[in-house]
């Protein structure tokens, strides 16, 4: 071999010394965290200090690539290849720093994971021991939202309630308060719809069929449902958006008409009542907070229609009433409004709904108890009473099929003639509407179904039919309960009759005054109100201005008291138009002349006697003519009202149109010639046993004299 000694090249030893140094401590950090190094390769390399020797050792030990150590042993500068060296170290040392640090980062996020994982698991677990299906319910709720395609962030909202109920103990309050509202977000309507149906044709059978008479109100209905098929796609047009109000007494059909129209548009129905809703709560539901907490009427309306498209009937909005609750009225405004309704947000949902496509239709026994600003936006449609035709008609062609059916009876086993109808009508049922009606055939069904199936029974015939003759109709529905005809006949001194009109119709109010040694005091009794107490002011003193003529002693008020009465002393009473009435009482009562119990009368009346017109001659008539009574007195300028009276009542009655108080006295104040009952003449003032309407059992009566 040829060989040729290398020399190295002179170096400063500190610098050497220095750089050895470095390389000692990369060694350790080195040996720490890459490869271990054996302990006595170590301590030889720590041992070295001469440069060149550690630069050579460090290379054979820790240098595997063969290219790099011959690239370092062709470096004669020992300096130059020490530092060569270190770069190499610590390069390879950063490096693995680096990456030990990766591989803790890893592991400790797998080790987070999965122990998320395992708690989860174990939280299902123990949730299903607890509630049998815990798991599964979170799961289930979750599929269903996800089914339901909310809107976005009725979406989200829900999603995070589920994940709220997930961490939460299962049977807990608050759980039952979240889970009731998970679900009454998944059963709300969100995208479901029923299909309108448009065609008038269609809309007008449907009327017909369900509904006897009523023209003018299905003919405004038709026109509603036309005006609104050609607005419907148009929001600006406010023809199509205005709100239906059937304003009429109660069993008139108000709110089975809201029916047909949802059978005609084939939507869904549901009714809202609103009877004694004071608490804004109650439309707009309550916050989530409290327990027990529910959905207001109108969400949970659509909730039971299940579609976003119901007919949605708000009953009686005029029993509405505000108090420190809030105010429901102007709640149920927004609702109403289609400017605001199609971001409805219910407190408990506390998710915008859209009512927009909801027809509202509304009802309400009188005009005067609407709220102004609802009254504002609603289309009124009355509906007053019915004549005894129309009654007879409804009864034959609807009440006593629907009643048959309802009690399983065969079609024609129930016979009934006009002359029982009439019967019916006037001895059991005194009413503006037919809902006692149809009670009295639903008994009059019950009582029959007896009796067929026990003769069958009996006889083991096929099933027969009963007509009602007059003693059936006595057994069946007990004595007659309103006599007729007779009782307004005799004469009285101090007893009236009046016309009121009241929330459930017309009224017969009969006004008692009584007189008694004493001062000159007024008393008036009976739920009487501010207004009518005034009005007998007045018609005292008219009595009073008109003593001579009427002939009368003109200081008789100073030495008695009057006491003016007005029986059904329950029911509040108010309104000038019983004016003319006790007017007349009062005059009968002092000048002792009785007065003539054929003729009601209405009328309000001022100081000087003379007589003002008053609202509501159509249902007072209604009410006289139901009552047997065939002459009314009304003011002259009231003649005008007479077209909306039906023409078969016009026939019957006839009416005397006065301007003043002198024709209501000639009238109806009998003179002394007249034959009287005894007991009519009798000193104390005539008391008698008017037979009244039976205040309807569903309504709080307010007689009004208008
Ligand atoms: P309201 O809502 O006005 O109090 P309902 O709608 O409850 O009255 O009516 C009471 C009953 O009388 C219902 O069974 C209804 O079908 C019936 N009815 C009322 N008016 C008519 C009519 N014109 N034709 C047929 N049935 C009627």
């Amino acid at each position: 071999v040829e060989a040729e000694a290398a020399i190295e090249e002179p170096y400063n030893e500190n610098e050497g010394a220095i750089l050895g140094g470095v390389v000692h401590d990369l060694i350790q950090r080195y040996s720490e965290t890459r490869n271990k190094l054996n302990p006595e390769v170590m301590e030889m390399i720590l041992q070295t200090t001469d440069a060149s020797h550690l630069a050579d050792l460090v290379t054979t030990q820790l240098i595997t690539d063969a290219g790099r150590r011959q690239e370092y042993l062709e470096n004669f500068n020992p300096i130059s290849r020490l530092e060569q060296l270190s770069v190499q170290l610590s390069t390879d040392v950063e490096m693995s720093e680096l990456e030990a640090k990766i591989k803790e980062r890893v592991r400790s996020q797998i080790d987070k994971n999965q122990r998320e994982y395992y708690l989860r698991e174990q939280l299902k677990v123990i949730h299903d021991e607890l509630s049998g299906e815990g798991g599964n319910e979170i799961e289930s709720l979750r599929q269903q939202v996800e089914d339901k395609q909310l809107p976005e962030d009725a979406h989200e909202k829900v999603m995070r309630e589920i994940t709220r109920l997930e961490r939460m103990p299962a049977v807990s309050a608050e759980a039952t308060i979240v889970r009731n509202y998970i679900e009454t977000v998944l059963a709300m309507p969100w995208h479901e719809e029923s299909d309108d149906n448009y065609d008038l044709d269609h809309a007008e059978a449907v009327l017909d069929a369900d509904h006897f008479g009523l023209e003018h109100v299905k003919e405004r209905v038709i026109e509603f449902l036309a005006v609104r098929s050609l607005t419907r796609n148009i929001p600006e047009a406010s023809g199509g958006s205005a709100i239906l109000c059937l304003v009429g007494p109660p069993g008139v059909g108000k709110t089975s008409l809201g029916q047909s129209i949802a059978r005609a548009m084939n939507r869904e129905f549901v009714r809202v009542s609103l009877g004694g809703v004071r608490d804004e709560a109650e439309i707009r539901g309550h916050r989530r907070t409290y327990i027990g907490a529910y959905p207001g009427r109108i969400i949970s309306a659509l909730k039971n229609a299940g579609t976003t498209n119901p007919v949605v009937l708000l009953d009686e909005i005029d029993k509405l009433s505000s108090d420190y609750r809030g105010d429901p009225a102007s709640a149920l405004l927004e609702v109403l409004d289609p400017e605001q309704n199609s971001f409805f947000v219910d407190h408990f949902l506390d998710i915008p709904f859209d009512l927009s496509n909801v027809l509202f239709l509304t009802t309400s026994n009188q005009l005067s108890g609407i709220p102004l600003p609802l009254l504002d936006r609603l289309e009124v449609i009355e509906i007053g009473g019915y004549t005894e035709d129309e009654k007879i008609g409804i009864a034959r062609n609807h009440l006593l099929p629907k009643q048959l059916e309802a009690h399983g009876l065969p079609e024609e086993s129930l016979l009934i003639s006009e002359r029982m109808w009439t019967e019916i009508l006037r001895g059991y049922t005194r009413e503006a509407g037919v809902r006692n009606l149809e009670r009295q055939i639903a008994t009059l069904c019950r009582k029959a179904a007896r009796e067929i199936v026990r003769e069958t029974e009996d006889e083991d015939e096929e099933s027969k039919s009963i007509r009602l003759t007059q003693k059936r109709l006595e057994e069946y529905l007990g004595p007659r309960r309103y006599g007729y005809d007779q009782q307004f006949h005799e004469a009285l001194i101090g007893v009236a009759i009046g016309l009121g009109k009241t929330s459930i119709g017309g009224e017969i109010i009969p006004v008692e005054v009584a007189t008694m040694p004493g001062s000159g005091k007024l008393t008036i009794t009976g739920q009487a109100g501010d207004v009518m107490r005034e009005s007998a002011q007045a018609a005292l003193s008219y009595a009073r201005s008109r003593a001579e003529q009427l002939g009368i002693a003109p200081d008789f008020q100073e030495k008695i008291d009057l006491h003016i009465h007005l029986p059904e002393g329950a029911t509040p009473k108010d309104g000038p138009s019983a004016g003319i009435t006790m007017a007349t009482a009062l005059i009968s009562a002092v000048s002792r002349r009785p007065v003539d119990h054929s003729i009601a009368m209405t009328g309000e009346i001022t100081l000087r006697g003379r007589v003002l017109p008053i609202g509501g001659l159509k249902e007072k008539t209604l009410a006289a003519h139901r009552n047997g009574i065939r002459t009314v007195i009304a003011p002259a300028e009231n003649e005008r009202d007479m077209i909306k009276i039906p023409e078969k009542v016009q026939k019957d009655m006839t009416f005397i149109w006065v301007e003043n108080m002198d024709q209501v006295v000639n009238a109806t104040l009998l003179g002394d010639d007249i034959e009287l009952p005894a007991d009519a003449l009798a000193d104390d003032a005539a008391t008698m046993d008017l037979p009244l309407e039976e205040p309807h059992p569903d309504l709080p009566a307010d007689a009004g004299f208008e």
